[in-house]
């Protein structure tokens, strides 16, 4: 196939991919259909693999990266993962990807939102802060009760940790963009349900897309599993680069498991270094 059609068999497999149809385009079985609908996987937003990744985490784009590939041609990989596919709003939201649509149309569009039960229980929203232009996002997983009360992520004891982290890269907080999977606090902060994350999510999507920064870092499971569509652990896949949608994607370990395990900083800051040669920034003197 040439070039120009492959892009645009790709550019039309990465819309179907946004709309959550990417097991469709795994097998276009029934069984896969009706297996895809059982999963317990994230949603799928649409990820490709960078072509360079190495082979421990190609598994993990391996949901999404197989849809692009077996219509080109290729047979689908036994052990994928399975992605589930997006019910209710979600698929509408995420086909509404308004081209050069600011933070502040995606924010004035979330307005007081009641699109789950998350909004039940919150004291504010926690949209995201930082520079709209920044070359790199942090992606948590959802505000905990400091963030909740003041509107704003990660200003709790974990947020003053990835403070730190961000500083060590020598850049300040207000240079990069923090935000969250869910906007709203979960309760007792238990993680985001599936369709919690699943009507949030296409919001956190389109602040990506406004941005579009270098480097995108996902703190935690909960991000990186609903960023690259997987379910599988963020220790498989952790300290790898992904190609997200032009943004360049790794995952970490979220500072909160840091305060609990401190030895896995030394994990985390090679990851950060590895974020900061692509950035081209040196460590701060101390
Ligand atoms: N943990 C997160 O994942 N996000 C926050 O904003 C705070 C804590």
């Amino acid at each position: 196939m040439d070039s120009a059609k492959r892009s645009r068999v790709e550019a039309w497999l990465q819309y179907g991919n946004d709309l959550g149809l990417g097991p469709y385009f795994l097998t276009r079985t029934e069984s896969a259909v009706s297996s895809a609908h059982a999963s317990t996987s994230p949603p799928s937003p649409s990820m490709n693999m960078a072509s360079t990744a190495k082979s421990s985490a190609k598994s993990v784009a391996a949901a999404a990266a197989s849809s692009v590939a077996s219509s080109l041609g290729a047979k689908a990989a036994p052990s994928l993962p399975i992605i589930s596919v997006p019910s209710g709003p979600t698929l509408f939201e995420a086909a509404e990807r308004v081209p050069n649509e600011t933070l502040d149309d995606i924010r004035a569009d979330l307005g007081e939102c009641t699109r789950c039960r998350l909004h039940k229980a919150r004291t504010k929203l926690v949209f995201g802060v930082g520079n709209p232009k920044a070359e790199l996002v942090f992606v948590g997983e959802g505000p905990g009760h400091d963030e909740d009360i003041q509107g704003e992520p990660f200003v709790g004891r974990a947020g003053k940790l990835l403070t730190q982290m961000i500083e060590a890269m020598s850049l300040r907080r207000e240079d990069v963009y923090i935000c969250n999977v869910v906007k709203c606090r979960p309760p007792e902060n238990r993680l985001p349900d599936k369709d919690e994350i699943a009507v949030c999510s296409p919001f956190l999507l389109r602040q990506l897309a406004a941005i579009q920064p270098k480097v995108i870092c996902c703190l935690g499971a909960c991000s990186a599993q609903t960023l690259l569509a997987t379910n599988q652990g963020i220790s498989r896949f952790r300290g790898e680069w992904f190609d997200f949608r032009g943004s360049k994607l790794i995952a970490t370990y979220h500072p909160a498991y840091l305060l609990r395990n401190p030895p896995a900083k030394s994990e985390v800051w090679k990851d950060l270094q590895k974020v900061m040669a692509v950035l081209g920034l040196q460590p701060k003197k101390r």
